[in-house]
């Protein structure tokens, strides 16, 4: 079992206490590179989220809002406290999550970005006042609080993904109810250990709830006093969260799946481009929602970038994520594994060919698998279609610029799209065709705390990061002066 000083309990934190299931529910948490149970958690009922709710209301302060420099030694003292405990924090998620310590480090520190970001950018809230006067008035917008907040995370990223949310509710002075993906709670309660501990957070302003999230869920979208949700996870999950809070017309910021092309010009530099490939697609194992899902590479260079590909994956290292020197960690769960089995064998069963990586007829013992690389791929293929979400290259060939922006728009989705070419001009009309939020030009790189980030089209609404993230959390409400 995990031992660790930010792990003293596992259990819930509500109105500034550490709280159990009443029935003493508890739910196991395992290490996807051994198999191992690490863990026990709290596993909470609706009676316990309700009381979550009803603390985070008592923390809300509408008519005595809490000042912007309260706000802002919130977010300093959570950015100094996550840099300060960065070793510790990245050997847990790296035990519950299976990324690479040094990547599971690097997202501790890409966390403390957000609440850096924003402590230095929470003066965008301030109320203005309109230069012109519109009907005679002098008129001043506010930026309140939109209340208690909802906020849903996955297992994928388990500290950068709460960071960005959280951060930008305490800006705004939203008190939350937080709930973890159940595949990673414990880097949730390490990070609630830190704020309990080493913050000046008033009771209730932030509080963990984990356990069933269908019954944690229901509670989040009928309660009248939760007015928003912000979620990542799953297109499906979203639309049902878009479904249940129907009714009360409740606000909703959603970050949902990708399908992300990755666009290979035969003017590009080759080398550029596999090596941010390669650092793009196997991130976090190739478990991240801006992972490249459909490589599409102009036919005179795709044999050659094939080639390049093929060589790079082939001095890549599996392992356990603790581990010196491993790149690629284990997928999060068996039904992770089993999908990027089935992807691999119907691209082949399918014509595609394997360029790189093992027959997936020979795998299966753990939760291991090895980078993949295939050619040949076609709309009809289930890599094509769905988000594979594991080490898998899929590479499709393309002739004309219409007909490859036109490809990648063949899609649902609309998170994060790749292009590389030696030609700004052209850069800038396939961005422009593009319907994604996100368009790394000659660069994998993805979301930042600087830039907005988000989906278009059923990849979401809403954006994270930027300015904009912090508005995502405020009502803004104009009050004009006669006179
Ligand atoms: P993933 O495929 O990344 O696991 P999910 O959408 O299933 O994505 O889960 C993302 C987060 O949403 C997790 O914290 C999960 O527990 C939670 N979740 C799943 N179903 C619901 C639901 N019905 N209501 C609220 N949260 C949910």
């Amino acid at each position: 079992m995990i031992e660790s000083p930010l792990l003293k309990q596992l259990s819930g934190y509500v109105g500034g206490q550490w709280l159990d299931a009443a029935d003493g529910a508890t739910f196991d948490v395992y290490n996807p590179a051994t198999g191992e149970r690490i863990a026990a958690v709290a596993s909470m009922a609706a009676a316990e989220v309700e009381q979550a709710v009803a603390a985070g209301c008592r923390a809300l302060k509408l008519m005595q809002p809490y000042p912007v420099e309260t706000r802002r030694r919130w977010l300093e003292e959570i950015r100094d406290a996550l840099q300060a405990d960065r070793d510790e924090l990245g050997r847990i998620l790296c035990l519950e999550h299976g990324k690479p310590l040094a990547e599971a480090k690097a997202e501790v520190d890409y966390a403390a970005g957000f609440f850096d970001y924003y402590s230095l950018h929470i003066g965008a809230l301030e109320p203005h006042s309109l230069a012109e006067k519109p009907r005679n008035c002098s008129w001043t917008v506010h930026y309140r609080p939109v209340g208690v907040v909802g906020l849903i995370t996955p297992w994928n990223f388990p500290i950068g993904m709460i960071a960005k949310k959280l951060s930008a509710a305490l800006a705004a002075g939203c008190p939350s109810v937080i709930k973890p993906a159940s595949e990673t709670p414990l880097t949730m309660i390490a990070l609630f250990t830190l704020m309990a501990e080493r913050t000046s957070l008033p009771d209730g302003m932030v509080n963990l709830v984990m356990g069933k999230a269908s019954v944690i869920g229901q509670v989040l979208c009928d309660s009248a006093e939760v007015p928003m949700l912000s979620f990542t996870g799953s297109t499906e999950v979203g639309r049902q969260l878009i479904h249940d809070t129907a009714d009360q017309v409740k606000k909703l910021a959603l970050e949902l799946g990708g399908n992300a092309p990755f666009i290979v010009f035969a003017d590009a530099d080759l080398d550029a481009a596999a090596d941010n490939l390669i650092a793009n697609k196997f991130r976090g194992g190739g478990q991240t929602c801006v992972c490249a899902n459909r490589i599409f590479v102009h036919e005179d260079v795709l044999a050659s970038f094939g080639a390049k590909l093929a060589e790079r994956v082939g001095r890549m290292t599996v392992g356990d994520g603790l581990s010196e020197g491993v790149d690629i960690g284990p997928l999060i769960n068996r039904a992770g594994f089993d999908k990027v089995r089935r992807h691999v064998q119907d691209a082949l069963d399918q014509g595609g060919t394997l360029v790189a990586g093992p027959d997936p007829g020979s795998l299966g013992g753990d939760l291991y698998y090895p980078p993949t690389v295939v050619s040949g791929v076609t709309p009809e293929m289930a890599c094509y279609r769905e988000e594979t979400f594991g080490p898998l290259v899929p590479m499709a060939s393309f002739r004309t610029e219409e007909e490859v922006v036109a490809a990648g728009n063949d899609t649902e989705f609309g998170l994060a799209c790749y292009v590389f070419t030696a030609d700004a001009e052209r850069a800038q009309r396939v961005a422009a065709g593009l319907r994604f939020g996100h368009v790394g030009w000659n660069t994998g790189t993805g979301p930042t705390p600087e830039a907005p980030f988000g989906g278009m089209k059923a990849s979401g609404i809403g954006r994270e990061g930027g300015v904009e993230g912090l508005f995502e959390f405020v009502e803004p409400q104009t009050v004009p002066r006669g006179g």
